[in-house]
């Protein structure tokens, strides 16, 4: 869990703190996909009090194992993304729908993990150039070539191969 003590920040407006955390945070789940951290997750905060809430600013890193939607081998995905958070104090009763929290530590592992969630790829690829699986064989092309590329006919020619036998 990502938790910053704010024990001294909640009671003293206007001041600030600031955090550097380094934790394992369990597996992501994504449509029914598991995607695990290849690395513990650093979190880079600052937390402002603003008298009302505890606002946190900052910036989160980590690696992601990813599945290639083209060669669906697995590979390590760098992240970093912004984070920013505003989470009001419990005693405040006017917070509306703002995140609360109470006690001296505030937890930021849900937001933290939706931040990550936003960030991702929509279409995850170990490499731009990554050459994906054969249609035919099923052979991984970034590892080596397979002989039904040879064979196979652009469907244009095989049209015009058509139109030349009608004739
Ligand atoms: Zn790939
Ligand atoms: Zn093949």
């Amino acid at each position: 869990m990502l938790q910053l003590d704010v024990a001294r920040l909640k009671r003293s407006p206007g001041d600030t703190a600031s955090f550097d955390l380094l934790e394992d945070l369990p597996p992501l789940e994504l449509s029914g996909e598991v995607i695990s951290f290849a690395a513990p997750v650093n979190a880079r905060l600052s937390a402002l009090n603003t008298g009302k809430t505890i606002a946190v600013t900052g910036e989160v890193g980590g690696k992601l194992e990813l599945k290639c939607g083209r060669c669906l081998g697995t590979f390590i995905y760098d992240f970093a993304v912004p984070f920013e958070e505003n989470y009001a104090m419990a005693q405040d009763t006017a917070a509306g729908n703002l995140l609360s929290f109470s006690g001296d530590y505030l937890d930021v592992t849900p937001e933290v993990e939706k931040s990550i969630y936003l960030a991702l790829p929509m279409k995850a690829l170990c490499s731009e150039e990554c050459r994906g699986l054969c249609p035919v064989c099923g052979k991984n092309l970034n590892e080596d070539a397979c002989g039904c590329a040879a064979e196979e006919i652009d469907p244009r020619l095989g049209i015009l191969k058509d139109l030349l036998k009608k004739e």
